[in-house]
C-alpha cells in the first residue's frame, strides 16, 4: 500500500517496516510503531472529501503554458497512449499564430538542442521555423569587473548551439499540433481550476479513487493522474501538500525588444555580469535582439520609467562601460591569461564586441520579480509536477523552460512504458522513477545557477579575482567547456 503525505512518500510493507523516500528516491527503512503509522495514514488522507462526480480522465494536465502544452502534445502523439482520455486545462485563452503579434514579443526563451528535439518530435518545430526563430552559434559571457570572459560554441562555428524563440510562438506551434490530434487530447481554454481533492492512497469504499478537479464554472472532473504544469505558484503542488524550498532574489528582470544600430549576422548570445545582476542580449533577427536585464527592484523600476533614448543609452553603457574595472584585478587577470596561453596555446577564444543598440521596439518594457524554488517531491499518489511548478530558476543560464521540457520527455517515457505494460498511469512506482531521473538532472543545474548568481553579485576584490581566474581557466580548457555545453543542452 502506498501513501503520500505532506513531506514524504511512504510505503507500508507486510513486515510492518515503513519505507521513507528521500530526495533521490532511494528507500530507507524505518521501523515505526503501529500507532504512529495510523497517524501518518490520517495525515495523508485528511484532505479527502466529497462525492464521486464528473467525467473520469486518464490524465488531466493543469496549466497550458509552454510546458503543459508540450506535455499534452507529447502524450497525444505517443502510440502507447492512444485511446487514453487526456485533457489539458488552461486558465487563459487559446494562443494561435493569428493571435501572435506582428512585432516581436518581449517574452522569449533560449531553447537548447534537447528542447528543439522534443519540439521536433511532436511536430511543432517546423511551425516555429516557418514562423519566427533565430539560431545562435556562439555564447559570450563576461565579467563587468574584469576582462575575464568565456565563450561557448560547437567548435566549428557552423553548428547551432541553440535557438531564441518567443514564448507565444512556442505555445502557438504546440497548439497547432494539438489541433491536428483531432480529439486524442481534449483542450479547454479559459478553464481555471479552483479546487483539487486528492484521493486516499488506499482503497476506501465510499471515496472516489481518483483526483477530483473543480473548475471555476462549477464543473467537476476526475482523473487517474493529475499533472501539475501550473507554474511557480502551483495550486496542484500546494494542495498535494508538497513542500517547496523557495526564496525571492533581490532582483527583477527587465525585458524589452532591442533594435540594433546596424544589421549583422547577429548569431551570438551575449551576457555580461554586472554587480547588480546579469544583462543578456539574445538575437531575434539580423537587426533585432531581446533584452533580459536582471537588476535590483528599484533599478528595474527606474529603467521602466526612462524615456526611450535614455533607456537605450543605459543598455549600451551596461554592455560597454568599464566603470567597475580595477587596475589590480586587470593586472592579475592579464598575467594569468598570459601564463595560460603558454600552457594551452589554442585554448582561449577571442573576445567579440557586442552590437550597439539604437532603440527599442514598440512592445512595452516589462519587469518580472525573480526567485528560485524547488519542490521537495515531484510526485504524489496520482500526481506529478512538471516545469516551473516543480522548479524555478534565475534566467541567467536560460534554463527554466529547458528543464521543464526535459521533465516532459522523461515523464512521457515513463508513462508510455507504464501504458505499454498495462499499468495504472497514476500509480506511484513509475512516477517515482520519473522523479528520481529528473531530480538527478535538475538539482545540480539549479545549484550551479544559484551559485553563479551569488558569485557574480559582489564587487569584493577577492571574489572578483577568484571568478576572474576561474572563468579564464575554464575558458582555456575546451573539454571542460564541451562538458558544460553537453550538460546544458540536455
Ligand atoms: C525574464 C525571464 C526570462 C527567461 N528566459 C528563459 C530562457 O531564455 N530560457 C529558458 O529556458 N527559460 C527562461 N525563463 C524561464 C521560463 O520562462 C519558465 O521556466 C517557463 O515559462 C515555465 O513554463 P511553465 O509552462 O512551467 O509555467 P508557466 O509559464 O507559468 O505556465 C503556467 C500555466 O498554467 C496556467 N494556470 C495556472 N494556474 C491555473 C489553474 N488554476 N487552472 C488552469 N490553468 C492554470 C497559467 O495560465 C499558465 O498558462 C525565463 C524566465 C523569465 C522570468
Amino acid at each position: 500500500m502506498v501513501i503520500c503525505s505532506r513531506a514524504i512518500v511512504m510505503s507500508f510493507i507486510p513486515s510492518g517496516l515503513l519505507v521513507v523516500r528521500g530526495l533521490w528516491g532511494r528507500p530507507s527503512m524505518l521501523s515505526l510503531p503501529w500507532a504512529v503509522k495510523r497517524r501518518l495514514v490520517c495525515l495523508a488522507s485528511h484532505s479527502v472529501e466529497g462525492q464521486v462526480e464528473g467525467e473520469v480522465y486518464d490524465v488531466i494536465i493543469s496549466g497550458g503554458g509552454m510546458v503543459g502544452t508540450a506535455m499534452a502534445c507529447s502524450l497525444g502523439f505517443d502510440p502507447n497512449l492512444e485511446g487514453k482520455k487526456i485533457l489539458l486545462l488552461e486558465a487563459g485563452g487559446k494562443k494561435t499564430f493569428d493571435s501572435v503579434h506582428q512585432d516581436y514579443g518581449t517574452r522569449v526563451s533560449s531553447i537548447n538542442l534537447g528542447s528543439a528535439t522534443l519540439l521536433s518530435a511532436v511536430g511543432a518545430w517546423d511551425h516555429i521555423l516557418n514562423m519566427r526563430c533565430k539560431p545562435f552559434k556562439r555564447m559570450q559571457v563576461w565579467d563587468a569587473c574584469s576582462d575575464a570572459l568565456i565563450t561557448f560554441d560547437k567548435g566549428n562555428l557552423e553548428d547551432e548551439m541553440g535557438y531564441v524563440v518567443e514564448n507565444d510562438v512556442i505555445v502557438a506551434a504546440l497548439t497547432k499540433q494539438l489541433d491536428s490530434l483531432k480529439g486524442q487530447v481534449q483542450v479547454r481554454y479559459r478553464s481555471r481550476v479552483v479546487k483539487y481533492t486528492w484521493p486516499p492512497p488506499y482503497h476506501v469504499a465510499e471515496r472516489s479513487p481518483w483526483v477530483q478537479v473543480e473548475l471555476a464554472n462549477g464543473q467537476q472532473l476526475q482523473t487517474k493522474l493529475l499533472i501539475g504544469a501550473d507554474g511557480p505558484n502551483s495550486m496542484v503542488r500546494r494542495t498535494a501538500g508538497i513542500r517547496t524550498i523557495q526564496w525571492n532574489y533581490d532582483q527583477s528582470a527587465v525585458v524589452a525588444v532591442l533594435h540594433l544600430s546596424e544589421p549583422t549576422e547577429n548569431n551570438v548570445a551575449w551576457q555580461r555580469f554586472l554587480p547588480s545582476g546579469p544583462i543578456a542580449m539574445l538575437p531575434l533577427s539580423d537587426s533585432v535582439s531581446s533584452l533580459v536585464w536582471s537588476t535590483s527592484h528599484q533599478h528595474a523600476e527606474d529603467l521602466l520609467s526612462l524615456d526611450e533614448e535614455t533607456f537605450t543609452d543605459a543598455v549600451n553603457s551596461a554592455f560597454w562601460s568599464n566603470e567597475y574595472h580595477s587596475d589590480l584585478i586587470d593586472t592579475a587577470g592579464s598575467v594569468f591569461r598570459s601564463a595560460l596561453s603558454l600552457l594551452i596555446p589554442y585554448g582561449s577564444s577571442p573576445r567579440q564586441l557586442p552590437p550597439s543598440v539604437a532603440g527599442i521596439g514598440p512592445q512595452s518594457r516589462a519587469t518580472f520579480p525573480l526567485g528560485v524554488g524547488h519542490a521537495s517531491e515531484y510526485i504524489c499518489h496520482r500526481g506529478a509536477l512538471i516545469g516551473d511548478a516543480a522548479h524555478r530558476v534565475h534566467p541567467l543560464a536560460g534554463q527554466g523552460v529547458n528543464l521543464g521540457f526535459g521533465d516532459v520527455v522523461c515523464l512521457t517515457q515513463h508513462l508510455s512504458k507504464a501504458a505499454f505494460d498495462g499499468k495504472d498511469l497514476g500509480s506511484t512506482p513509475h512516477l517515482l522513477e520519473y522523479e528520481t531521473d529528473r531530480q538527478r538532472h535538475n538539482l545540480p543545474m539549479m545549484a550551479a545557477i544559484d551559485a553563479m548568481k551569488r558569485l557574480y553579485s559582489t564587487k569584493m576584490a577577492p571574489f572578483v579575482l577568484l571568478r576572474t581566474l576561474g572563468l579564464q581557466a575554464t575558458n582555456a580548457i575546451s573539454p571542460l567547456k564541451d562538458q558544460i555545453v553537453a550538460f546544458a543542452s540536455k
